[in-house]
């Protein structure tokens, strides 16, 4: 695939750029090897006011850097302004934490001294992509510069503008060469660098066989890696709920980065007795939602990323009908039709959709829609939500709508996922932990625990 920067509102073209070759990339990895030997000497407090001005310089540019997001993946610019600042606040929060989450453990042994010391790794892969092109990546730098490590990415290869300019603010900041590196590389070269000993890890956020890719690469190498993957996340919707919150919310879950988030509310799993009003409010919302140029301020929905994902998604949806399902709004492409203005004719719309009755025999009952599509059930008891909600191959963010303790204990309890958010739209946040269980990856990011992944955790007995 080549990397290029195509804006996907028109279809057109606006950069391309030449992959790395093999000499370019040997320099960066002696690079990243060399700089690590001096920048793991460095002091918290040094790497905290580098990461410090990291964060001022994306509060300064924060208008650049949206815009640059969405003219290269198409995400509402309202959005777009929100990732940069909450791309700040990681690197502000782990400025201010790091040491302390990092500080020596004392444990009471047998031994005059014993504790455990939190020591960086050394150059760290981070394979990203695109649909949150600066959060994605500053999740993982800011901790991982913190731990005193370095930095190498290759991010998805329709972000390069992105990629290079998140590179430029790390450089910009003060990190000395080589502490962050963007490498626009091709995905096939991602394994060969595992193979790499200058490499001692790997982070990667995408999809499923990406991730296996990685690990199996990092596997015959027993390197440490972190996956972020899919999921179809459940949002269970129970009879005592505030029906118009669980629909407002939902929906805007559902609807996030038009409809390409992993952790989206993407099953609406809803009780009986409340089943018809929800889903008469749901696609009254869904029908009234706001599609168009992302760069306009009250654009709700833009275009999908590229045309590989609008083409994908049609397929699914048509399947998804052609074995059973019932559509109740959207489920056509828009590209190429009179429903668009005649300039974003050639951008990668779809509209917001719903569909219902899928059966667990239908392949979409286990698929993720990574686009504007959400899929309704109804079941007639919380055993039947709790049930349906577990039975996916993914694990990643579950969000549950109750006002009843007892119902609200169980779900916390029973739902297979990595995080359950109660009455609440389920968000990351750099105070808490965020990764998934099943196949929806394995390891944490954020939070005390993120900051963790990425460090030899040194067992010290003084006698
Ligand atoms: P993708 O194709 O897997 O791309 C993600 C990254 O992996 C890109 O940098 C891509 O490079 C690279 N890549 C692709 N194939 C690879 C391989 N065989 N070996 C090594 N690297 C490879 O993912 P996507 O479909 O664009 O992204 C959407 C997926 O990401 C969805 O499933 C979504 O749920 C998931 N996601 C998960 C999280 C999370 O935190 N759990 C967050 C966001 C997205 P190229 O661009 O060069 O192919």
């Amino acid at each position: 695939m080549a990397i290029a920067s195509t804006n996907p509102t028109t279809g057109e073209l606006l950069k391309t750029y030449a992959p790395l070759n093999d000499g370019e990339i040997e320099t960066c990895l002696a690079k990243a090897a060399t700089a690590f030997a001096s920048y793991r000497k460095t002091a918290f407090d040094q790497r905290a006011g580098w990461l410090l001005k990291v964060s001022d310089r994306l509060k300064q540019d924060r208008e650049r850097c949206a815009q640059m997001m969405t003219l290269e993946m198409g995400k509402p610019i309202t959005e777009a302004i929100a990732e940069v600042e909450k791309s700040a606040w990681v690197c502000r929060y782990y400025a201010e934490h790091g040491a302390q989450f990092l500080a020596d453990e004392l444990v009471d042994t047998d031994a005059s001294q014993s504790f455990i010391r939190y020591q960086p790794l050394g150059p760290i892969l981070a394979v990203m992509p695109w649909n949150f092109p600066f959060w994605q990546v500053f999740r993982f730098a800011a901790p991982a510069l913190m731990a005193g490590n370095v930095g190498l990415l290759k991010h998805a290869s329709n972000v390069p503008q992105c990629a290079l300019a998140i590179a430029e603010i790390f450089a910009e900041a003060g990190f000395a060469d080589g502490v962050f590196q963007t490498l626009l590389i091709p995905a096939s070269r991602v394994a060969p660098l595992m193979a790499d000993p200058r490499i001692k890890a790997a982070t990667l956020t995408g999809s499923e066989p990406a991730g296996m890719s990685l690990a199996q690469a990092a596997g015959q190498q027993i390197k440490k890696t972190v996956l972020e993957l899919g999921g179809s996340d459940p949002c269970i919707v129970l009879d005592s709920a505030d029906i118009g919150a669980a629909v407002t919310t939902g929906l805007k879950s559902r609807m996030i980065n038009n409809g390409q988030s992993c952790i989206a509310a993407k099953r609406f799993i809803v009780q009986a007795s409340i089943y018809d009003e929800f889903a008469e409010q749901l696609i009254h919302q869904m029908q009234g939602w706001n599609l168009g140029n992302p760069l306009n301020p009250e654009t709700q929905l833009g275009p999908l990323a590229t045309q590989g994902i609008l083409d994908e998604l049609g397929q699914q949806v048509e399947q998804a009908i052609a074995q059973g399902a019932t559509l109740h709004c959207g489920g056509q492409v828009l590209q190429g039709t009179a429903a668009l203005l005649p300039e974003l004719r050639q951008g990668y719309f779809y509209p917001p959709t719903l569909l219902s009755d899928i059966g667990p025999e239908h392949p979409a009952f286990s698929q993720e829609f990574f686009g504007p599509v959400a899929l309704l059930f109804r079941v007639n008891t919380l055993d039947d939500a709790i049930q349906l909600a577990n039975a996916t191959p993914f694990g990643l963010g579950a969000s549950a709508w109750t006002t009843d303790p007892h119902q609200r204990d169980r779900l916390l309890d029973e739902l297979e996922a990595g995080a359950v958010f109660i009455n609440g739209l389920v968000k990351s946040d750099p105070r808490l932990p965020f990764g998934g269980i099943k196949r929806s990856g394995y390891g944490r990011e954020l939070g005390r625990v993120g900051i963790q992944e990425f460090v030899n955790l040194k067992t010290v007995w003084i006698a």
